[in-house]
């Protein structure tokens, strides 16, 4: 087990390859700067054009060039050697305009360049993946903590199974795992601080045990700040410089990306979200303090409300079922509809008053609501928040499935790599 993941001697032309071309010391210092002199082009213009490509999207070289402010064949001096090592891939040319001209080909990154492993931790699961640099999934498992389990080292072992057996599925030498985790992180040394719904977890070195195990880079950041990662890299947040991303379920989470970067805090201990105080004196939260954002707007409330109103599997009901409640017209669902979407949007009028992120992605439970619901946050997002200039406010719907996490965990790797500021 513990050599799974770890290149074998054939394999180790292609790493020393993709090692040459990542562990290069990129550097750029922001995304507003252009590329430094031409006489130092090279490392640090890779970096940036890279980052560019990532913003836009599949891109042709043409247009890269533009955006990068640079003329084509400067492009080219640095894709071509990417292209030969398999990271990008330029697709079929696109119809030529009418205006004429080169038919564009889009250049992006390759499916099957060495792929990251992903890895999404929550507090009764652990999930696994890979996701290859242009944001494919593949090898999917997951697998439940045993509810029995007595140590953390029982939990241990089923993440390290789980992971093991996805490595398996690696046709190249991964890049690295990256890992979204539930609960208060340590950014800085890859720990679990705190898990409210899993206290075995609490101090778990986690990201220095699966490099042990595994040799590979690891990174370990707060699940909200992955789904932030996935959108800003693969999702709705790119090329966004500022955005918000608010996950609702059992739990209640976000994350913040300002001016063109993830707000993390000293160690990670920014952007607890849930925690932060809607009512004075309100009912008691998992985390032992009161009035708490996460004690209104998360399923726990949801279904003690439910079962108050009467409404028909008060006691596993979630957005979905509510606004299906809603439509068929059963007394009482449109006036907790409505309740739900006040309390979810409270928080929100507070970050946005707090820090203006002007775009805010939902994820998780909320998702489930469909378009009804997250009308009716926007409506009361909208009432509570006064008329500023700087823009309108957006709320967007993110994933249910948590694939935005997935992707994001591969992003913290990727980023890392790259020497991307994230
Ligand atoms: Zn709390």
């Amino acid at each position: 087990m513990a050599s799974e993941g770890r290149p074998s001697d054939s394999d180790k032309g292609s790493l020393a390859a993709i090692n040459e071309l990542f562990d290069e010391p990129v550097r750029p210092r922001g995304r507003n700067r252009g590329l430094i002199s031409s006489s130092a082009i090279g490392l640090a213009n890779r970096g940036r054009v890279l980052q560019v490509l990532f913003d836009l999207g599949p891109t042709s070289r043409a247009e890269l060039a533009r955006h990068v402010g640079v003329n084509r064949a400067t492009i080219s001096g640095i894709v071509q050697p990417l292209i030969d090592q398999g990271i990008l891939v330029e697709n079929d040319p696109l119809p030529s305009k009418e205006s004429g001209g080169k038919p564009a080909r889009p250049m992006w990154f390759a499916q099957d360049a060495a792929p990251i492993c992903a890895v999404l931790l929550m507090h009764d699961s652990v999930q696994c993946c890979l996701v290859s640099l242009d944001g494919t999934i593949t090898a999917e498992a997951k697998a439940a903590f045993p509810p029995d389990a007595a140590s953390v080292g029982t939990l241990a072992e089923t993440i390290y199974a789980s992971i093991g057996q996805t490595l398996k599925h690696a046709h190249r030498p991964p890049l690295g795992i990256g890992v979204a985790a539930g609960g208060m992180i340590d950014t800085d040394n890859g720990s679990i601080v705190a898990v409210n719904l899993a206290p075995l977890l609490a101090g778990f070195p986690l990201g220095a045990e699966l490099t042990r195990r595994f040799g590979l880079t690891t990174r370990v950041d707060h699940h909200p700040r992955a789904l932030l990662v996935g959108d800003r890299w693969f999702g709705i947040g790119r090329g966004k410089r500022n955005f918000a991303v608010i996950y609702t379920g059992e739990v209640l989470g976000g994350a913040l990306f300002l001016d063109g970067h993830l707000y993390r805090g000293p160690a990670g201990a920014g952007g607890e979200l849930g925690h932060t105080f809607v009512q004075v004196d309100g009912g008691v939260c998992r985390c032992g303090r009161r009035g708490c954002w996460e004690t209104i707007a998360t399923l726990g409330w949801l279904r003690r409300e439910a079962e108050i109103a009467g409404l028909p599997s008060a006691g596993a009901l979630d957005s979905r079922q509510l606004v299906t409640l809603a439509e068929e017209g059963a007394a009482g669902a449109v006036d907790l509809l409505d309740r739900y979407a006040r309390n979810v949007a409270i928080g929100i009028a507070n970050l946005q008053q707090t820090m203006a992120p002007n775009f805010i992605v939902l994820h998780g439970d909320v998702v489930g609501g469909g378009p009804r619901l997250l009308d009716a946050i926007a409506v009361h997002v909208r009432e509570l928040v006064p008329w500023r200039p700087g823009g309108d406010i957006e709320l967007v719907m993110g994933d249910l499935e948590d694939r935005a996490a997935l992707k994001g965990a591969a992003g913290l790797v990727l980023s890392e790599l790259l020497h991307f500021t994230l």
